[in-house]
């Protein structure tokens, strides 16, 4: 196997390691969005389409707001039992193999695929598959749908815009280029379905969820001349207005909205564990700053846990934010 000298693999490499294996597992990362599990069921697809057994393994299960992607009801947290030894694990949209969470069975490298976006990827795979300037992990899938030369029929093309709605935000984030658009619209003239993806993950909310913002949005501060926004979320704001985790996926680019914010921060203090959602306009790069304190990311969009007391985050994630310029 011929790996470039930048440790990234080429697109013939990944296929014909792809077309070597019988089987394979899809391996999305903890707390999914539609990025992770859209790349792993389009690529899971594609294989079935070539004979191979193909399961998926994810920590958390798969979001109300994402159940309506193809095959998303094969998604579980319980592996088969009789997969063959080379098994080939195919991470999808994670910078490191630990973000699939501490349930997945220990997987040598050598049965390791990297297939990812993300900066600073540890490259932890036997192939890493990694393509840095594409919008999603979905548009990386891409270039290994078209080099084996699959049929892209509907249910392919619905996972993969979906990673690419997810990633640019439906299409509003700066890394909505040309290409992503005219993916899009090839996507959707293979039969994406643009309006459920957009209905799903986009429009609708629960009564709770709407009510949790409210209540996120009234417990804003801004510090730094107003350039930096945060506010939070625990255990009782939940229970009190009927909300759970996956509601408050998106609430941080509201307070990244605000008039004059350049970073928005929002601590989610959920079932003993905190988790901290960063965004940035452009001007401070967040996933340097999530890296400060142990997460990653993208330039604008990043995140990490925080372990330790809520109190105690707040001045850790804003020191971390100061240290890259804020
Ligand atoms: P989120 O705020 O959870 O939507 O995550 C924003 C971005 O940061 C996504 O690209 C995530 O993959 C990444 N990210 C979130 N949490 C972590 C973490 N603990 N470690 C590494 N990357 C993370
Ligand atoms: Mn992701
Ligand atoms: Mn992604």
């Amino acid at each position: 196997m011929i790996e470039s000298t930048s440790g990234i693999a080429s697109t013939k490499d990944v296929v014909e390691e792809l077309r070597g294996r019988s089987a394979f597992v899809m391996v999305s990362h903890v707390k999914p969005d539609g990025d992770t599990l859209g790349a792993g069921l389009a690529l899971g697809l594609a294989l079935k389409g070539l004979g191979k057994r193909v399961a998926y393994f994810q920590q958390d299960g798969v979001p109300r707001n994402l159940r309506f992607l193809p095959d998303a009801e094969l998604v579980s947290r319980r592996l088969p039992a009789d997969l063959p030894d080379d098994t080939l694990y195919v991470f999808c949209d994670m910078s490191d193999w630990r973000r699939a969470g501490e349930y997945l069975p220990p997987v040598d490298r050598a049965n390791m695929l990297d297939i990812d976006h993300h900066l600073g990827n540890s490259l932890f795979g036997k192939l890493n598959y990694v393509l840095e300037h594409e919008c999603s992990t979905g548009s990386v899938v891409m270039h290994l749908l078209r080099e084996l030369g699959v049929p892209l029929d509907e249910r392919i093309a619905t996972c993969i815009l979906a990673t690419i709605m997810t990633d640019t935000g439906g299409f509003m984030h700066s890394n909505t280029t040309p290409d992503a658009l005219e993916l899009a619209a090839e996507l959707m003239r293979l039969g994406a379905d643009k309006e459920q993806i957009t209905e799903e993950i986009f429009l609708r909310k629960r009564v709770g969820a709407t009510k949790l913002l409210g209540r996120v949005v009234e417990k804003m501060r801004f510090e730094h001349g107003g350039r930096y926004c945060y506010s939070y979320v625990d255990d009782a704001m939940l229970e009190q207005t009927g909300a759970d985790g996956e509601d408050t996926e998106d609430m941080v680019n509201t307070l990244l909205g605000q008039e004059g914010v350049d970073v928005a921060a929002l601590f989610k203090a959920i079932e003993g564990e905190i988790r901290v959602s960063l965004r940035s306009s452009g001007r401070i790069n967040v996933q340097a700053a999530a890296g400060r304190l142990g997460g990653g990311g993208h330039f604008r969009a990043s995140g990490l846990t925080y372990r330790g007391p809520l109190p105690d985050a707040f001045p850790a994630v804003e020191a971390a934010l100061v240290a890259e310029g804020l």
